[in-house]
């Protein structure tokens, strides 16, 4: 099992591995790895692995029966090859300032208006997406969502990212309701907390402070019914 750096340390930009097995001359798993693969509707990380002189451009990451597989530009790269990776870091950074911003959004959202997200897809550097069940399709309402999210992100809180026992969770309040979708086996949740604002179960990367994400707008609102009013963001 590759060992998944990103959750230990969210700002590691460059790693030594070894290749421990490569499908179809392409897609090839490291011993460990910084980058995220998509999931949880955030895009995957791309870069670059290297070894010697040889640069393999990383174009797609994913996960695949729990291995964190890299899809390389071109065949060359052997099992037990020694490599080093590197993030395309704009490309991160980016991703986490929108990831970030989509927890302050849903926070904003359900303490407020006890809306639940039904969806969310960061995928692109150019915007974000939420979808949360509201009963009605309100525009002023959610524009007030956003300013209040934008007021948070001007009170800068920490955020942090800390393992709980399941049992743990079980037990918050606040946790338990998204506890469910955990799968049964796993008994370590990783939590992502937005200090005395919002915490959820997550595996994915994230700002350490929430002025780091500028300032959320609206792109767009598309209504497309009860459980799936859609906001597309941009953050500057
Ligand atoms: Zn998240």
């Amino acid at each position: 099992m590759s060992k998944a750096l990103y959750l230990e340390n969210m700002f590691l930009k460059e790693f030594e591995a070894e290749v421990v097995s490569i499908k179809d001359g392409k897609y090839v798993v490291l011993d460990q790895t910084v980058f995220y693969p998509k999931s949880g509707g955030i895009a995957n990380d791309e870069g670059t692995i290297t070894r010697g002189s040889d640069v393999f451009q990383v174009v797609y990451v994913g996960k695949f029966g729990g291995q964190i597989s890299h899809e390389v530009d071109k065949v060359g790269l052997e099992v037990g090859d020694k490599v080093i990776g590197r993030l395309d870091w704009d490309r991160r950074y980016h991703l986490m300032r929108y990831h970030t911003a989509a927890h302050v959004l849903s926070g904003a959202f359900y303490k407020n208006l006890g809306a639940k997200i039904t969806g969310n897809d960061i995928a692109s550097l150019e915007q974000g997406r939420i979808d949360f069940n509201l009963e009605n399709f309100d525009r002023t309402l959610i524009e007030e969502q956003v300013a209040r999210s934008n007021e948070i992100i001007q009170e800068d809180h920490p955020v942090e990212t800390y393992n709980l026992e399941r049992s743990e969770v079980e037990q918050d309040p606040d946790l338990v309701k998204l506890a469910m979708g955990i799968p049964k086996g796993i008994k370590e949740v990783r939590i992502v907390d937005i200090k005395n604002f919002d915490r959820q179960p997550d595996g994915g990367c994230h700002i350490q402070s929430l002025k780091e994400i500028g300032t959320i707008s609206i792109k767009k609102l598309v209504n497309k019914g009860k459980n799936n009013r859609r906001l597309y963001f941009t953050i500057e």
